[in-house]
């Protein structure tokens, strides 16, 4: 089942146009993983996905309604959360208060407190910890369950590896493999390609804010979605949709 649909999409910065008639669907159950170089709009389309930021013509479309005017904080009521690039917790309210503030915003659902600590262990011993004193890898893990706390139908993660060293980023990863397992909705921002190659099941790559190439990740080969990354050859492999 269709969860999201964009049609064709447009979003500026001032003068810059950096999201460009992008139209894509997104199934309920799906990760698909926004992938290009760095400008190519991924931040700006997931943002709007969100309601951060304002489109300036095209459609968003939620599991059938049309979210397009609608502001953030009732798009996370419908069930849309995103975890933004920079994590931005609040730094000194501890683990728990961060992963607490969502309640509000956020739908009823199988999510809380103690749930997030299953499937983020590592978060466990440092719950009472002000957030300004944890790792990037702990900040992203909590910025991550704050979403989650949301009972998010759909999760918008931005550039989760950013910043973070390599053994965090495998241990960020593998929770989300288990959100993938547990049948959550994802659309994910990933500048690693083998990254996203590994846990999404399609992929949508950019370039200078349109959609060059997208497929299914077992469709696809490293060396399509490169070429597309780097714009050496428009077109290939090009979906619609
Ligand atoms: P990155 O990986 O560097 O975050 P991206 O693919 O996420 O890149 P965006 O951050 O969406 O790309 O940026 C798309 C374009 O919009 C770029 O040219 C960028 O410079 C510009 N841009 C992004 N944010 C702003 C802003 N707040 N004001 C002006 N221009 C912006």
């Amino acid at each position: 089942m269709t969860l999201l649909a964009i049609e064709q999409l447009d979003a500026r910065h001032g003068l810059l146009q950096a999201v460009r008639d992008v139209s894509l669907v997104v199934d309920e159950g799906e990760t698909v993983a926004l992938v290009g170089a760095n400008g190519a709009g991924k931040t700006t389309l997931l943002r709007t996905i969100a309601g951060a930021h304002r489109p300036v013509g095209g459609r968003i479309i939620f599991d059938g309604a049309d979210l397009t005017g609608m502001p953030a904080h009732r798009r996370v009521r419908l069930g849309i959360a995103l975890v933004p690039e920079g994590r931005r917790l609040f730094p000194d309210l501890t683990v728990e208060e961060n992963l607490l503030t969502a309640i509000a915003a956020g739908r009823s659902g199988p999510w809380n407190v103690e749930r997030v600590l299953e499937a983020f262990p590592l978060l466990r011993p440092l719950r009472k910890r002000q957030a300004r004193l944890l790792s990037g890898g702990e900040q992203q893990a909590t910025a991550i369950g704050r979403a989650l706390m949301c009972n998010p139908r759909l999760l918008l993660l931005d550039e989760l590896s950013l910043g973070l060293a390599p053994v965090a980023v495998d241990a960020v990863y593998s929770s989300v493999r288990s959100l993938i397992a547990a049948g959550t909705t994802i659309v994910l921002v990933e500048q690693d390609l083998s990254r996203a190659m590994a846990v999404a099941s399609r992929i949508v790559c950019l370039l200078e804010g349109r959609v060059v190439l997208a497929g299914r990740t077992s469709e696809l080969s490293r060396d399509q979605i490169t070429t597309a990354y780097f714009g050496l050859h428009h077109g290939v492999g090009r979906e619609s949709a």
